[in-house]
């Protein structure tokens, strides 16, 4: 039977109880009865063997955190953990927790990522319970996809906890909605550095109007980048921000255009980890970041008991 929810009606502000079940009930049903779906374990794995966690930890800011996120950094016996994993989010791990640093801080790798592969699968079967902590979104430029499939494959059971991702917590705490019904139908995520080295984007898909681009690991190349969206066609005059270090206490906004960021960019000395955003939607920055920045920081009022 359906579980009894209050849902607020925002007119009238009084509660009415839905009798209907909640979408993500119905699914999670729908879900667990689908003896069709695909299993992603290929060989039996035996009970008393491990298991890895592949957990978004977020932008950087520990409130970010999803509640499973925590969970798991309480219960973890090994985690192996990113650059990009902050040290406020490091404190919520389980004291006596063995710390794994895998690394990868623009070329300098600590471990390859072969090697990290090797090392959640060599854990996993020695029976760990694996917490592989990941910045941001482990699906989202995190080369979890590929740690998901090295897994798979060998019969390891993993699980993927999703995290915030750069680009949602950047526009968040920027003030940049990243679609908008009148200025961005679209939002697209690219990376500006792909495995060979090169910047080889789909440049005449992302100089179109009306759609935001977030510019994942680009941030040493955003004269390159504006350079070939202005030369597909991207009007100069586009607003452009790099957000650096987005939803730490050091998060910056350098604001600019397409035609100027580069420049200003420089003068300001950004550095990564920094996300290019690019689209109208940047320029709501101006009226949404005042009221922003008056309650962050602060305690949000406690609901009423
Ligand atoms: N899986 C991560 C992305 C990893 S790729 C996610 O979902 O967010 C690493 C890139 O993410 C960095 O080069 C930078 O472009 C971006 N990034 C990650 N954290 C960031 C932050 N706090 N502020 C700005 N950019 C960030």
């Amino acid at each position: 039977m359906a579980r009894r929810r209050w849902e607020p009606l925002h007119r009238s502000l009084c509660a009415v109880a839905r009798e209907e079940p909640h979408p993500f009930e119905q699914r999670g049903r729908a879900m667990e009865s689908d003896s069709a779906a695909p299993r992603l374990t290929t060989t039996p794995w035996p009970r008393s063997r491990g298991v890895v966690h592949l957990v978004g930890a977020g932008p950087g800011d520990p409130d970010l955190l999803t509640l499973r996120a925590v969970r798991l950094m309480r219960e973890a016996e090994v985690v192996v953990y990113d650059y990009l994993v902050s040290d406020a989010i490091l404190g919520f791990l389980n004291p006596r927790a063995e710390r794994i640093y895998a690394g990868k801080r623009q070329g300098r790798h600590a471990l390859s990522q072969d090697e990290i592969n090797r090392l959640l699968f060599a854990l996993a079967r020695r029976g760990r319970r694996v917490l592989r902590l990941k910045g941001g979104d482990p699906f989202v430029f995190g080369r979890g996809g590929e740690e998901a499939e090295y897994l798979a494959e060998r019969g390891v059971p993993f699980e993927v906890v999703p995290g915030v991702t750069a680009a949602s917590g950047a526009a968040a705490y920027a003030g940049i909605p990243l679609t908008h019904r009148d200025r961005a139908r679209a939002v697209v995520f690219v990376t500006g550095h792909l495995k060979d080295g090169s910047c080889d984007l789909d440049w005449p898909m992302l100089a179109r109007a009306r759609q935001t681009v977030v510019i994942y690991m680009g941030v040493t190349r955003v004269a390159e980048i504006c350079g070939q969206l202005v030369a597909h066609g991207l009007d100069p005059a586009t607003p452009a921000a790099v957000i650096e270090k987005a939803t730490t206490p050091s998060q910056r906004v350098v604001a600019a255009t397409v035609g100027t960021l580069a420049a200003v960019a420089a003068a300001a000395g950004v550095k990564p980890p920094a996300l290019i955003v690019i689209g109208e939607v940047v320029a709501l920055r101006e009226s949404l970041d005042r009221q922003l920045a008056s309650i962050r920081g602060r305690e949000l009022p406690r609901a009423a008991a």
